[in-house]
């Protein structure tokens, strides 16, 4: 894959339409509690301005449903980018339409403007044209950087991109280039890890994996799935009852194939998915009927390790255990500890786990964390991306 580039446009006095994943969360007193989005949208945004372009921000915030909610607004996004940016970003208060237009008239070239939350608008996830169309009358050029919804065909995705002279954003060439890197040419050996709950999501993900990875670690919500299958007793842990003959056929599958698929061998149960319950470690096999299996055990920790230590490349989604609660973030927290001591190309993806990972306080050690959840995971399960294949390829001379 080698998309056209923003580098490759002459932006210089141009209005360019910059999509951007500004999806931060944000606590009930309004403030953004996550910066990873923000910061890797920096860089393609400080370019066009250097350049001299008129840079319109376009992005999503939650899930509005195609209307206008107030907590949604884009402003304490936009406030926070100005800060990590030092210069103004100005915004108005509508996604397409005339006021942005005449925003755009007051600015000159360098400045920044910022729409409103483009999914208030009906038309955005729906990828309706007429919205693509509004789209494209604000710009000249179309950049898209929000990799994190790459695997969405909105009107801000696809349908303006159909529109535009387009390019991909500094931060969508690195993904694709760390991440396709990992999964086409790897150092060997190359070990995967998938914890996390969604099992339905991911079982795709196992069986691309399995042929393309020396090793598969599973911990997490997804473990139990599997350890069931095995005819395992899990208690009240968490399972994904519907999965279970799936998650048969995976383990036959998996039997024949030369890359190594590990699940825990011990556990941190408790009687309740609670802080300060009764607490113990068990063995996979042990887990009493009324007890559930929260944070993989010590001796999963170490067996983890052991094959971590090989490795030369990591891939990593989902948190091993339910980390949110202290009491079971420390499987989660020492395996981030342990990976981020590695000399080996470290991707995290997915929003639990980067969540995780920044938490433990070690994401400046990885050598990439991605700023897609669910694009991550289509990305790597070999999917095909319309917001990306809609991206014009460089022409060969
Ligand atoms: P990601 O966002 O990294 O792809 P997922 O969304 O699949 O990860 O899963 C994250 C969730 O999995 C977290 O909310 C975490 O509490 C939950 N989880 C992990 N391990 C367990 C477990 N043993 N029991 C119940 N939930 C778990
Ligand atoms: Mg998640």
């Amino acid at each position: 894959m080698n998309k056209v580039s923003v580098k490759d446009l002459d932006v210089k006095g141009k209005r360019v339409l910059l999509r951007v994943d500004l999806n931060v969360s944000i606590n009930k007193d309004g403030e953004i509690i996550e910066e990873n989005k923000i910061r890797s949208s920096l860089p393609t945004i400080q370019y066009l301005v250097e350049q001299g372009a008129l840079v319109i921000i376009a992005s999503h915030l939650g899930r509005p449903k195609g209307q206008v909610v107030e907590e949604l607004r884009m402003d304490p996004v936009a406030k926070k980018l100005a800060e990590m940016l030092g210069m103004p970003v100005y915004k108005t208060d509508n996604v397409v339409g005339e006021e942005p237009l005449k925003a755009l008239d007051m600015l000159k070239n360098g400045d920044i403007l910022m729409l409103e939350n483009i999914r208030f608008h009906p038309g955005e996830t729906i990828n309706d044209p007429q919205l693509a169309k509004e789209f494209a009358r604000l710009a000249d050029f179309y950049v898209n950087d929000a990799f994190g919804t790459c695997h969405r065909a909105h009107a801000s995705t696809v349908g303006v991109a159909e529109l535009l002279p387009s390019a991909a954003g500094l931060n969508m060439e690195k993904e694709i280039s760390v991440m396709s890197k990992v999964m086409e040419n790897p150092e060997r050996p190359l070990v995967a890890i998938l914890g996390g709950t969604k099992v339905a999501d991911k079982i795709g993900l196992i069986t691309h994996f399995i042929d393309i990875v020396d090793v598969l670690l599973i911990g997490g919500g997804m473990a139990n799935t599997f350890l069931k299958a095995k005819g395992y007793q899990m208690g009240k842990s968490f399972v994904e009852e519907d999965k279970v003959e799936a998650a048969k056929e995976i383990l036959a599958m998996v039997e024949g194939k030369k890359a190594k698929f590990v699940l825990p061998v011990d556990f941190i149960a408790a009687s309740e998915a609670s802080e300060n319950s009764d607490q113990k470690v068990v063995a996979a096999d042990s887990i009493p009927s009324d007890w559930m299996a929260l944070d993989i055990g010590l001796e999963t920790v170490d067996l983890f390790q052991e094959y971590l230590d090989t490795a030369k490349t990591v891939i990593w989604n989902g948190p091993l255990g339910m980390f949110e609660i202290e009491d079971f973030a420390q499987g989660t927290v020492e395996t981030a500890h342990f990976i981020a001591d590695l000399e080996a190309v470290k991707v995290i993806g997915g929003g639990d786990v980067v969540a995780a990972v920044e938490r433990a306080g070690v994401a400046d050690r990885m050598t990439h964390i991605s700023t897609g959840g669910g694009a991550a995971l289509e990305f790597w399960e070999g999917k095909e991306l319309p917001a990306l294949s809609v991206l014009p390829e460089k022409v060969k001379v």
